[in-house]
């Protein structure tokens, strides 16, 4: 809504502050503050200030880009993946966030990635908060190294969740994600690669859509105990390159994707 005033300058800097972000984006009374980082542009909804104060939100902004510059350094450093251009961040208020997106999003309430990185906004930075500015920056960077390329969600998801567990210094798969993993084999529950080759879980029921994420991770963190992270370096770049992923696997594992499923299978018995 346009108003007259300076709200209306206010609400037009807004809009081009935000560039290619829709108007839709705006804060609960349309305005945005916006920070820079290098590989970063984060947009923050000034009502945030309202509950941590100025200094409390300006703090909360640094954190977060620390956050986010970290991630950078890291999956450029592991898969020398880099977006081509600056990753777009909005901030919100808790409640606009809860309002907008909390229903949409219910198993990650604290950010998540459509071509922006949204994150419900805080007054520290929490450890749910560091796994998801991790995970939500792999989606963004795949997307921006190669925009064409439609990943399936198994890769998209795994990798995300792999870098998750990075940040917080976890190689492996905890002993209670395999228990649950290899119950879910023996019942027959695990979702097959098939169902978790789409371009999303959202088609999953909730429990279908837990254990598909769970066992991304297993096959990514599987693929790194075989081939090491140089191995899945060059298969995701390959991916990137060719958007022909049975094509990466044979060339890199010498092996399909559906083997490497019942490799895994085989382990979890
Ligand atoms: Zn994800």
């Amino acid at each position: 809504m346009i108003r007259a005033g300076p709200p209306f300058l206010a609400g037009l800097l807004t809009v081009l502050l935000l560039g290619t972000a829709s108007a839709r984006d705006r804060g609960v009374d349309g305005h945005f503050s916006h920070r820079r980082s290098s590989h970063f542009v984060l947009y923050q909804d000034v009502a945030i200030q309202r509950y941590s104060g100025p200094l409390g939100s300006r703090q909360f902004e640094r954190d977060v880009l620390e956050v986010l510059e970290e991630s950078y350094d890291r999956l450029a450093g592991v898969l020398g993946v880099r977006p081509h251009r600056p990753v777009d961040v909005v901030v919100y208020d808790p409640a606009v966030f809860d309002g907008q997106f909390a229903n949409l999003f219910g198993f990650r309430a604290a950010g998540f990635y459509h071509g922006v990185i949204r994150i419900r906004g805080g007054t520290r930075i929490s450890t749910e908060l560091v796994r998801t500015l991790h995970h939500e920056y792999v989606h963004a960077a795949l997307d921006g190294a190669a925009p064409g390329v439609t990943l399936p969600a198994w890769l998209n998801e795994g990798l995300a969740e792999y870098f998750e567990g990075l940040a917080i210094g976890k190689r492996r798969l905890s002993r209670g994600e395999l228990v649950v993993l290899g119950e879910a084999q023996r019942q027959g529950a695990l979702p097959p690669l098939a169902a978790m080759s789409g371009t999303s879980f959202a088609p999953l029921a909730q429990e279908q859509a837990s254990l598909a994420y769970l066992k991304s991770y297993a096959l990514i963190e599987y693929l790194v105990r075989g081939y090491g992270e140089a191995g899945l370096r060059r298969f995701v770049a390959q991916v990137l390159r060719t958007g022909n992923v049975e094509r990466a696997a044979e060339r890199t594992f010498r092996q399909s994707t559906a083997e490497l499923e019942s490799s895994l299978h085989g382990e979890l018995q």
